[in-house]
Parts: structure tokens; C-alpha cells; sequence
């Protein structure tokens, strides 16, 4: 009989955590890449625009001044030390701010500037203490018959965090905006039953939105003016927010105006986008793909961990490294081998899933400004973070799905780089001799060529 009330006898139990393979979650990824983002990310490619009415005159900006913005919304964009608009920001803000509004829907990886372009908006229209300098008489008269604070706006998130993170945004760029204010429709925010929210700006995740609205009556969605959708892709691959969401879009009345916004664009986030935004203009900006043609890659063949281990040390050992990314399939084994680097005097530090995505964003921020030399991590950290000093990747297991099948993606994300910053790159498979066969299945896939390396002769390196 198996005593599972007492933890640590059963070894086989209490190693299910630490053999986890960790998941890459979506919305925590979102999350980690808002927090450790440095700058605006550039790309090569040229904006798409496909007009809800393709007769009507398409309207760029190169500046934030073409918008005739009101001077407090200026002030907080140009204190933010935003000086020109973003790539996706010279198409999205003109449409976002015409009049009569229009809907958009608009994808580009993120770190592009789409959540400054619509809080930007939502600002432009709150503060409505001045009529707006391009109305036509009739829009005017409408316009003014709100009062300020009855011009509302509601920003749907994925989660509580990206919730704060956009509210964060609001509060910087409305800074001067003095009678703006947002309130946070999460879970864990209760606010009393008779009180009146008289905040301008909602920002709250599908479920307590919906339950403020039907059950607790706080909000009247047909009030909503300007009603944002944020991270479409990471809200539809969370359980039941797509539905969630279309609910509270088909309460908003059809002055409102309807903007979607997605890092990608799947076939799925296509269609929930087709059915929640009605008439829509919709922009896309291409990602830069990334690429394994400036990458060499190398293959040391080992018989165990600790030949691995041995392998990487000779690698380590025989070239000059700037930074490395080491990763590993388990927590286990990301555990094991910073240990071992640690013992051997290495410099290292452990990036895995059961951190929180503020400590992830700290171990991230330490290794990019150089504190550590080696970073060892888990999938958690495959996509989205781009280290541009890193010079070699270490896949010390490769990526394989559960059915040890090569998760080629994965790879990809791992060791590819955009062709634009063409700095050559190295990348080093440790395989163990069983495993072989899963490594020439990624090198048929992306067709590249992965070199067998003698640890003991860095000579073919460099
Ligand atoms: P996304 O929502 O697409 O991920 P963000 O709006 O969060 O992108 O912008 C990414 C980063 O670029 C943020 O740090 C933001 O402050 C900055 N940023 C956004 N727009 C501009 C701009 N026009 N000029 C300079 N920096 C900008």
C-alpha cells in the first residue's frame, strides 16, 4: 500500500514537478515580453491596409502634430520619449482616430506599438474638454452633448496582469490627461454595490466585465464609446474568454467603436476577429522571419548527462563566448547542470517555469546587461526573447513533443535568427546516440546542414 499522506517517501511522486517539461503559456509570455521590452521593434516589411471602404482616401502620419491631439495627450506621448509614430502606428492611428470612428483590426508581433497606438486613442477620446479639432458640425453637436466623463472606453485583457500592464501605459501617456481615470475590472478588485464608476477608462479581463455588467449592473456596456480587444490570439486560447467576449460585444451599442489587436494571425484568430468586429479596416505588419542560414550549427554525439556535461565544458573550454543560452528539456536537468557549471566556478543563472514572470523578467534583465555569462533555461524562454549578444545556443536536450517526436518550432525559435541582424551565430546539439535520428529529422525539416563536432577539436569552429 502506497502512503500518500507523507510527501518525499514516494520518490516517483515528488518528481513529477521537477520532470515537468515546461509549457510555453501564452499569456505569460505576453506578460514577460512587455516587462523586459526596451524599445520599439522594428520591421522590414511594409505595413498591409485593407479598407473597410477601399474608395476612401488612406491617411498616413509621420507625426504625432498631423493628429492635432490635445496638448496634454501630446505632452504625455513626447514625455514617454516617443518622437514619431511607429510603422503599424502611422496607418492605425488615423483610422483609429477618424470621424466618424472606425473599427479596425489590426495583427504585428508584439513590441510593434499597437498598445500605445490604442490607448492613445482611448485618451484622444475621454478627453473630450474641447470638442475634437476635425469634427464636422453634426459629429460636434453630438460630441458635446456628452459630458466628459460619460465618454467611456473598455480595453478587454487576458489576464489581471496585462490588465495593469495596459493601465500602466494609460497612466504614463495620460499623465497630463488630469481628469482621466481608469478603473480595473478584475477579479479581486470588488467595489461596493451602490457605487457609480465614473472612470473613464475600463480595462478588466471577459469574466468580471460580463459579471459587472449582468449580474452587478455597475457598467452599461451601451454607454461604451470606444470598446478595444487586446491580445485576441492569447484571449481565444484561454477557455471560454471568446465566448465571454462576444457576449459583451453584442451589448455595446453600434455607435461604438470596435478595435482588435493580435501579435498573430492563425486561422482561429481570423475568424473570432471576423465575428466580434463588424466592418472592419484591417492592418497587418509581417513579422521578421526567422532564419537558421546564419547559423552554424554542430553536433557532439555523448553517451550520458555527464558526457554532455563534459562535451559542453570543451566547448566552453576551446572558443571564445560571448553569451550562451543553455537549454534543456526538464527542470531537472536545467537544475543538475547549473549546479554543476556553478561547482565548476561558472557564472550562471536558472531561468524555469515555477519562477514567477517577474523573477523570469529580472534574470532576463540581468543577463542581457552582462551579470551573467551563461543563462540556462527551459522552453519557457524559446520565443520571443531576443538577446542579440547571445553568440551560442546550447540545445543540451533537444525539444521533443510527448511523443518524442522533434518539436521543429521549437528549434527554430531557439537558435534562429532574424536575417536582419545578421550577426553569425552558433548553435551546439548534445545527442545522445539514441537520439540521433531525431536530429536528422531537423535537419532534413529546415534542410540545413548539422555538423558531427569532435569536442575534443574546437579547431572545425573557428
Ligand atoms: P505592442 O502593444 O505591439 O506590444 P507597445 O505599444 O507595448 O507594443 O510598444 C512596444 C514598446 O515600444 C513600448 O516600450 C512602448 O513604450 C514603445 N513605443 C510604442 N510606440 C512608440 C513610438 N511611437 N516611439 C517610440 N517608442 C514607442
Amino acid at each position: 500500500v502506497k502512503n500518500t499522506t507523507i510527501p518525499n517517501l514516494d520518490d516517483s511522486m515528488n518528481n513529477t514537478e521537477e520532470d515537468e517539461v515546461d509549457v510555453v503559456d501564452l499569456a505569460s509570455s505576453s506578460l514577460l515580453n512587455k516587462l523586459i521590452r526596451q524599445s520599439l521593434v522594428e520591421s522590414s516589411h511594409r505595413v498591409e491596409v485593407l479598407q473597410k471602404d477601399p474608395s476612401s482616401p488612406l491617411y498616413s502620419v509621420k507625426t504625432f502634430e498631423e493628429l492635432r491631439l490635445k496638448e496634454e495627450l501630446l505632452k504625455g506621448i513626447y514625455a514617454m520619449g516617443f518622437n514619431r509614430p511607429s510603422k503599424i502606428q502611422e496607418m492605425a492611428l488615423p483610422m483609429m482616430l477618424a470621424h466618424p470612428p472606425q473599427n479596425l483590426i489590426a495583427q504585428s508581433q508584439s513590441g510593434t506599438g499597437k498598445t500605445a497606438a490604442f490607448v492613445l486613442a482611448m485618451l484622444s477620446r475621454v478627453d473630450t474638454s474641447e470638442p475634437f479639432p476635425q469634427l464636422n458640425v453634426l459629429d460636434e453637436v453630438a460630441h458635446l452633448s456628452e459630458s466628459v466623463s460619460s465618454v467611456k472606453c473598455l480595453c478587454l485583457a487576458p489576464t489581471y496582469e496585462l490588465a495593469l500592464q495596459t493601465g500602466r501605459v494609460v497612466e504614463q501617456m495620460g499623465k497630463f490627461c488630469v481628469d482621466v481615470q481608469v478603473m480595473y475590472a478584475i477579479r479581486g478588485n470588488p467595489i461596493p454595490r451602490s457605487v457609480d464608476i465614473t472612470q473613464q477608462i475600463i480595462i478588466g479581463t471577459p469574466g468580471t466585465v460580463l459579471d459587472w455588467y449582468f449580474k452587478r449592473k455597475l457598467i452599461d456596456l451601451s454607454k461604451i464609446r470606444v470598446f478595444v480587444l487586446d491580445e485576441a490570439d492569447v484571449m481565444i486560447a484561454t477557455q471560454g474568454f471568446s465566448d465571454q467576449s462576444i457576449r459583451i460585444q453584442r451589448a455595446l451599442s453600434s455607435e461604438c467603436q470596435m478595435l482588435l489587436f493580435s501579435a498573430t494571425f492563425e486561422d482561429s484568430v481570423w475568424q473570432f476577429a471576423g465575428r466580434i468586429i463588424p466592418d472592419p479596416n484591417v492592418i497587418k505588419l509581417r513579422k521578421e522571419e526567422l532564419t537558421l542560414n546564419n547559423i552554424r550549427q554542430y553536433y557532439v554525439l555523448c553517451e550520458s548527462r555527464k558526457d554532455k556535461y563534459q562535451a559542453l565544458c570543451n566547448i566552453y573550454g576551446g572558443i571564445t563566448i560571448g553569451q550562451a543560452i543553455i537549454f534543456c528539456q526538464t527542470r531537472r536537468n536545467a537544475k543538475w547542470l547549473t549546479v554543476e557549471m556553478m561547482q565548476d566556478g561558472h557564472q550562471v543563472s536558472l531561468l524555469s517555469g515555477e519562477l514567477t514572470v517577474d523573477q523570469r523578467a529580472s534574470i532576463i534583465q540581468r543577463f542581457r546587461d552582462g551579470k551573467e555569462k551563461v543563462l540556462i533555461t527551459t522552453n519557457v524562454c524559446a520565443r520571443g526573447i531576443d538577446v542579440k549578444q547571445v553568440t551560442i545556443v546550447v540545445n543540451f536536450d533537444l525539444p521533443v513533443n510527448q511523443l518524442e517526436e522533434p518539436e521543429y518550432e521549437t528549434y527554430l525559435h531557439r537558435i534562429g535568427r532574424t536575417g536582419r541582424f545578421g550577426k553569425k551565430g552558433l548553435a551546439f546539439n548534445m545527442i545522445e546516440v539514441d537520439k540521433l535520428p531525431l536530429l536528422m529529422k531537423i535537419q532534413d525539416h529546415f534542410n540545413s546542414s548539422i555538423k558531427q563536432l569532435n569536442p575534443e577539436d574546437m579547431d572545425e569552429i573557428e
